[in-house]
């Protein structure tokens, strides 16, 4: 066909293809709208967890000054959740204007050419298991319907009503990166003999929740996602204390 036809930026497009939240026909959110944000969540509250356990535990293995603990803790706090949610954003935006444009070449590939791609999905769906008459009738109708969005689920596997959105994504990230690092800012405060052991026995058991869910989201097995999960976050808060120690001795 002629490529030129397929924009490649669609400057112009419908409006049907991102729904609107508050129109009634998206009354059910969509599985992979929500979880993409749960997993965004996730991510965001391991992140939290490891990322300012490491730095406290670091300062603290350098100081025993109260106030420089929290300064530090309340800093990696606050830079770890801004960049955490621009990160979640430019990633998901990202993914959101490749998916719009892989919806707009369908769309246009649908207008000037729908012989081709009625055959496309009638060979689809053979594939997927129906016979040539059914599968000729199921394609028929799905045409019939809505042709965009079938060659969207079957061809793209995209939802066209179910877009992956940056914000959700970049809040949902945010808010548990908060609140997984708000963890062990808070555990390394208390009294000085307890607080390496309490800090260090929240944050693995922090660890195995969030590697217990990323496990739960992605199917597969748990057991070996927690083992990881709390190996890897104990390594980081173990090299951190020990290069906080060393620095701590060094320089004081
Ligand atoms: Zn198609």
């Amino acid at each position: 066909m002629d490529t030129s036809a397929v924009g490649q930026h669609a400057e112009a497009e419908p409006p049907e293809v991102s729904g609107h939240p508050d129109e009634p026909a998206a009354h059910e959110e969509g599985l992979s709208g929500r979880l993409n944000w749960l997993r965004a969540g996730v991510l965001g509250a391991n992140d939290g967890i490891v990322s300012v356990a490491g730095v406290v535990m670091g300062v603290a293995g350098a100081t025993t000054d109260r106030t420089a603990i929290l300064i530090a803790g309340v800093a990696a706090l606050v830079a770890g959740a801004l960049s955490m949610a621009a990160g979640e954003y430019v990633s998901v935006s990202t993914q959101r204007d490749a998916e719009k444009s892989l919806l707009a070449k369908e769309r246009e590939e649908l207008r000037t050419m729908p012989a081709e791609e009625f055959a496309e999905l009638q060979e689809i769906l053979q594939h997927r298991g129906l016979s040539p008459d059914l599968a000729h009738e199921v394609a028929a109708q799905l045409t019939e319907t809505n042709a965009l969005r079938a060659h969207a689920v079957l061809e793209l596997g995209l939802d066209p009503d179910e877009l992956t959105s940056p914000w959700a994504a970049a809040i949902a990230s945010m808010v548990a990166f908060i609140f997984g690092a708000s963890l062990p800012a808070l555990t390394i405060l208390l009294p000085d003999p307890e607080r390496f052991a309490v800090t260090v026995g929240a944050v693995i058991v922090a660890l195995a929740i969030t590697g217990w869910a990323s496990a739960r989201l992605g199917y597969a097995p748990p057991g070996r996602a927690v083992i990881r999960n709390i190996t890897g976050g104990s390594f980081a808060m173990l090299i951190t204390y020990l290069v906080g120690s060393v620095l701590g001795a060094q320089v004081l």
